[in-house]
C-alpha cells in the first residue's frame, strides 16, 4: 500500500469513527433531553397534585428549583445485594463494645432529657438510646441525599408511585411549616432523615418537638429526637416497665413452633422445654415467640410485646434484635450466652477498619478506612483469601483478621548460588 492509500484509508476510518461517535453523541443527547423533558413534565404534574393538596406553589418551586433526577437513587432502589449478611456478622457490627461505650456516653450526657422522655412515654431509655446507635450511630450518620430530589427522581421513574407521592407531600408539608430548612432535609436514598431516620409521613405521624423551641427538628435536636423516637415506641405499643424478650435455651432436637408471629404462653413455652437463661418476672400467661435467628443450634429468645413495638421501627427481626441487644448491652448485660453457629464468628468495627488497614498496607484497594465492608473491601478480602489459601467468601470475618495480624513475610535474600 502506497502512502496515499494508507493516508486515504486512515482519513477514511478516522472520519468513519467519527461518525458513529457524533451518531452515540447525538443518541446519548436525544436520550438526555428526552430524560429531562419526562422529567421536566413530571414535575410539572407534581406541582399541580401537591398544590391541590395544600402545599403552596412558592413552597414547591423553592423546593424542586432547579432539580434533576439522581440516578445512584434509581441504582440504589434497583441494587439486589450479591449475598445475605449472615446474623452474626450484622450483629458484630452494631452491637460492638464501641457503640456500647459511645450509648453509655450519651446516656449520661442526655439523662435529664432521656428521665423525660421515660416519664413521659414510658419507654425503656437504654432502647431510645440504643435505636439511636443504630439508626443513625447517635446522630452522626444521617445519610447525605437531598431528600426532595430523591423522592422526585423515584416517582418520575415510576418506582412505587403512591408510596413515595405520599412521603414527597409530607416533606413539603415539612417545609411549609418550616419545623426543618430544606438543606438539612438530607437522609437515605428512600428519605429516611434525620438522628431517628424517619420517613416524612412517619415524622408527621410521631416526631415531637421535645425540647420546647416550636419545631419538631429530630435532624438539629437531640432531645427532639429522642423524644420522638419514644413517642414512636409507645405508638407501636409499648408496655412500661416489660423486658423485650430473654435468651432461652431449647432442647436438643427441638422441632416445635417457633416465629415471630407463632405466640403462646410462657406457660406453654415451658412444657416444650424452652427454659428462659436469666431470670423473667413475667406472669406465666404473657404471649411470647420463639425466634431462632440462625436455626435450632444458634442462640434463642423468647421475645414479647415490646420486641414487636421496636420491630414496627423498621421491619426486620435481625434489626430488632440488634436494638434488644444494644439495649441490654448498654444496661450492662452480657453477649448471648449461646454462640453463633459458625466457626469464623463476626468482627467489630474497630477490628473492621483494623482489615481495612492490614489490606491497604499490603497493597489492596479498598477505598477509605471507615469499618464499612463495601464492594471494594470485599473484592480486597476475597483477593487476600485467595492468595493465602482461605476460603473466599470476601468476608471480614475473625478468620481473615488472624490471617492479616501474621507478619508479612519477607522473601529472605538469596545466600551463595
Ligand atoms: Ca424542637
Amino acid at each position: 500500500m502506497n502512502d496515499v492509500n494508507q493516508q486515504l484509508t486512515t482519513s477514511f476510518n478516522a472520519l468513519s469513527a467519527k461518525i458513529v461517535l457524533a451518531g452515540a453523541l447525538m443518541l446519548a443527547a436525544t436520550a438526555v433531553t428526552a430524560q429531562s423533558t419526562s422529567f421536566d413534565t413530571c414535575i410539572k404534574g407534581l406541582r399541580q397534585s401537591v398544590v391541590s393538596q395544600g402545599i403552596t406553589a412558592a413552597v414547591f418551586d423553592r423546593a424542586t428549583a432547579g432539580i434533576e433526577p439522581d440516578p445512584d437513587v434509581l441504582k440504589a432502589f434497583s441494587f439486589q445485594p450479591e449475598f445475605r449478611t449472615a446474623i452474626w456478622d450484622y450483629l458484630a457490627g452494631l452491637v460492638d463494645q464501641e457503640r456500647v461505650d459511645d450509648g453509655r456516653a450519651k446516656l449520661k450526657e442526655w439523662s435529664k432529657v432521656l428521665a423525660e422522655a421515660e416519664q413521659k412515654y414510658g419507654v425503656d431509655r437504654n432502647v431510645i438510646v440504643a435505636v439511636w446507635g443504630v439508626e443513625s450511630n447517635y446522630g452522626r450518620i444521617q445519610g447525605k441525599r437531598e431528600i426532595v430530589r430523591s423522592l422526585t427522581t423515584l416517582i418520575c421513574a415510576d418506582k412505587r408511585q403512591a408510596f413515595f407521592r405520599g412521603e414527597l407531600l409530607a416533606t413539603l408539608r415539612i417545609l411549609q411549616s418550616g419545623d426543618i430548612p430544606q438543606e438539612a432535609l438530607v437522609g437515605s436514598w428512600a428519605g429516611a432523615f434525620g438522628q431517628t431516620q424517619f420517613m416524612p409521613t412517619t415524622y408527621q405521624r410521631l416526631a415531637v418537638d421535645f425540647d420546647g423551641d416550636g419545631r419538631r427538628d429530630i435532624v438539629g435536636s437531640v432531645p427532639d429526637a429522642l423524644g420522638s423516637t419514644a413517642n414512636f415506641l409507645k405508638q407501636a405499643g409499648w408496655i412500661t416497665g416489660q423486658p423485650w424478650g430473654v435468651e432461652v435455651q431449647i432442647p436438643a432436637n427441638y422441632s416445635g413452633p417457633s416465629g415471630r408471629r407463632t405466640k403462646q404462653s410462657l406457660a406453654q413455652w415451658k412444657s416444650l422445654g424452652i427454659k428462659a437463661l436469666s431470670s423473667v418476672s413475667l406472669p406465666d400467661s404473657t404471649q411470647a415467640a420463639l425466634l431462632l435467628p440462625a436455626g435450632a443450634q444458634g442462640p434463642a429468645f423468647l421475645v414479647f410485646r415490646n420486641f414487636d413495638a421496636i420491630y414496627s421501627y423498621n421491619a426486620a427481626e435481625s434489626y430488632a434484635l440488634a436494638i434488644a441487644h444494644l439495649s441490654d448491652r448498654l444496661k450492662g448485660g452480657a453477649t448471648f450466652k449461646t454462640a453463633w453457629p459458625t466457626d469464623d464468628a463476626g468482627t467489630s468495627r474497630a477490628e473492621r477498619r483494623e482489615i481495612q488497614q492490614a489490606l491497604l498496607n499490603r497493597g489492596y484497594d479498598i477505598g477509605e478506612v471507615d469499618g464499612l465492608i463495601g464492594a471494594k473491601s470485599r473484592e480486597a478480602i476475597s483477593e487476600f483469601q485467595k492468595s493465602s489459601g482461605l476460603v473466599v467468601n470476601g468476608r471480614a470475618g475473625q478468620q481473615v483478621l488472624k490471617a492479616l495480624r501474621a507478619p508479612v513475610s519477607t522473601r529472605a535474600p538469596k545466600v551463595g548460588g
